[in-house]
């Protein structure tokens, strides 16, 4: 173990204290619940870079913090889902008695593979600039009438059989359950002969297509 000049030692691991008895251990490049000072907030999301104990024992971590969207500049967005942090570029140490529990920070186009989604999933397809509040990438495709990236919390969209474009059921203009029973699909601009304009030079290498085919 390496020793630095103010006595302290990196650890290879922390065991969490606290309820969870199940992966308790944790090490440097895993994703973290730490326990944000103002207890009705959720609790906040880091990666660990490093685990330090002082002279007495004291246990750090240092650690890269994910943003949730509302903590960021532009604050929450209508295609953020729900699980979605941005990879900030704020580090930080912390106490490591502030960790809540191990959780799973997936990129995007995992996340949307995933078959089972537990609590401790989570997911992030933006890097998030803390001082100037910029986002990278700064354009990522968009679908639907609403021209929104897509949010995996709506997942559920019909494919217009025309022209392939995606669309939110509710924009429109039908519910899920009659989304559902529907075997095809054109949408407004196919039907009245009008061409999609597609543009695809605003369209990020970034894969973030729905994954649910319509049934
Ligand atoms: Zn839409
Ligand atoms: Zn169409």
């Amino acid at each position: 173990m390496a020793k630095s000049r103010h006595g302290r030692r990196e650890l290879h691991s922390y065991t969490i204290r606290g309820m969870y008895t199940m992966n308790r251990t944790v090490r440097a490049g895993d994703a973290v619940f730490m326990r944000a000072p103002e207890t009705e907030k959720d609790p906040y999301v880091a990666i660990i870079q490093k685990i330090e104990a002082d002279n007495r024992n004291n246990v750090n971590v240092h650690v890269r913090w994910y943003y949730r969207p509302e903590e960021t500049k532009r604050g929450r967005q209508r295609f953020h889902g729900i699980r979605e942090l941005m990879l900030s570029d704020h580090y930080d140490v912390q106490s490591a008695e502030t960790i809540e529990r191990k959780v799973t920070v997936h990129t995007f186009k995992d996340y949307t593979e995933l078959k089972f989604i537990s609590p401790t999933d989570l997911y992030w397809r933006f890097e998030y600039n803390a001082k100037t509040g910029a986002c990278k990438p700064g354009r990522v495709e968009v679908f639907c009438k609403c021209r929104m990236p897509y949010n995996p919390d709506h997942y559920f969209m019909l494919q217009c059989d025309k022209c392939n474009e995606w669309f939110h059921p509710r924009c429109v203009g039908m519910s899920n359950g009659e989304a559902n029973k529907l075997d095809t699909y054109v949408c407004e601009n196919c039907e009245s002969g009008k061409r999609v304009r597609k543009r695809p030079s605003q369209r990020s290498a970034s894969q973030v297509g729905p994954k649910r085919q319509k049934t």
